[in-house]
């Protein structure tokens, strides 16, 4: 059976908002029709009407879920390094059946919020089942860790063994951070990925100890590197931020999502412009006030006409995974970018990202996108009070 539905505006992300419009869909969630209020033919439709805005189904571009047993474990502004280490503290203890339960709990959160499809990055294979049974797509990132160069190539083996323990196409090796892994993990990971057709992952310039690291080997990560007793020797300044360092390790063409960005600078992006790979750039910004109490700068993606997608990072350094959440605060901190622009990237950008546009990411006649209704809305807004309701 077919319904039909209309709000004050009806967001296809395709194509321009709809004032007023209709949206048809059948009962496997499929889009079967999609009108302007003054269509002849929605004149024979019974027609639900409903307050808000109707949206594509959200794609969430960064998540951990593994992580989802830490909600409300870690503090808040810590900042980046002692975050990792408390996370790396709380790796070490026990939390028996509480980590299952909490991704379960994670999973069923992300759908009530309107989420479709989710890349997850995880260090084991522990999130297997509750993907495999649950309802939403899922590309899992398995992510590396290993900033010595002699155990690099043991460690890929290592890491192609828990990918391997994920069936299916859709998931792919990825480096945790520059600040993480070493170049020579890099370049064999490249060599792999390329041959793969992998998507990447990466945490990229989450704060400006990872810059200082790679500029002059300065900063909060030397002494992070003394406190683990490691020595690193081996690595040398590279006298240019990060991303400058790393993005010349990777073939072009090759998608890589970097994910945080917050200290990214014009430079960065006209450098990365430089070199032919296919770029998107995922901001969690919940997450980022969380850790760091900084945003990005986001306005400088802008100029550039940029791949931006959104992501919720972990329950650790969120209070919810909800990606409508992460679009009020990017409205009350950049009150300048519409909604129709941040929608984008809260679905369709997502969508195409991971290969999944044909089915997700908009509101377009064939697909099953999922159907979203943002309540509390003004006009084409968000308002602090906005909510978000699976309709499909
Ligand atoms: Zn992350």
């Amino acid at each position: 059976m077919i319904k039909h539905y209309s709000a004050d505006y009806i967001l296809p992300v395709s194509s321009a908002p709809l004032p007023n419009g209709v949206v048809s869909v059948n009962e496997t969630g499929e889009i079967t029709g999609i009108y302007s209020h003054n269509s002849p033919e929605t004149q024979k439709f019974a027609i639900e009407r409903l307050s808000g805005i109707l949206t594509p189904g959200f794609i969430n571009s960064h998540c951990h879920l593994e992580l989802s047993y830490l909600e409300n474990k870690v503090d808040r502004g810590l900042g980046l390094i002692r975050f990792i280490e408390t996370v790396i503290g709380f790796r070490k203890m026990s939390f028996n059946g509480q980590v299952g339960a909490a991704m379960k709990k994670a999973d069923e959160t992300m759908q009530n919020n309107g989420i479709v499809a989710v890349g997850d990055v995880c260090n084991s294979s522990v999130s297997r089942d509750v993907k495999k049974n649950s309802s939403l797509f899922y590309h899992t990132f398995v992510e590396m860790i290993c900033f010595e160069p002699e155990k690099a190539g043991d460690i890929l083996r290592d890491y192609i063994g828990i990918k391997e323990e994920f069936e299916g196409p859709n998931v792919s090796l990825s480096p945790h951070a520059p600040y993480s892994v070493c170049k020579d993990l890099f370049r064999y990971l490249n060599k792999y990925s390329h041959e793969n057709g992998d998507i990447l992952s990466m945490h990229n310039q989450e704060s400006e100890d990872e810059n200082k690291f790679y500029r002059y080997k300065t900063g909060g990560f030397v002494e992070f590197y003394k406190r683990l007793g490691r020595d690193i020797d081996f690595f040398k300044p590279q006298a240019r931020n990060s991303l400058q360092s790393i993005l010349p390790l990777f073939l072009s063409n090759q998608r890589i999502v970097l994910v945080h960005n917050t200290y990214t600078s014009l430079k960065d992006l006209y450098f990365a412009r430089r070199f032919g790979h296919d770029i998107f750039w995922c901001f969690c910004p919940k997450a980022n006030l969380y850790i760091e109490g900084k945003l990005p700068k986001i306005e400088l993606f802008l100029l550039n006409d940029l791949n931006i997608t959104l992501g919720t990072d972990s329950l650790a350094s969120n209070d919810t995974l909800c990606i409508l959440s992460e679009l009020k605060t990017l409205a009350s901190h950049y009150p300048a970018i519409p909604l129709v622009t941040t929608i984008g990237w809260a679905t369709l950008n997502g969508a195409r990202l991971f290969n999944i546009a044909g089915q997700y990411g908009s509101l377009e006649i064939g697909k099953k996108p999922g159907l979203n209704l943002i309540t509390h809305t003004d006009g084409l807004s968000l308002t602090e009070r906005s909510e978000v309701r699976r309709i499909a």
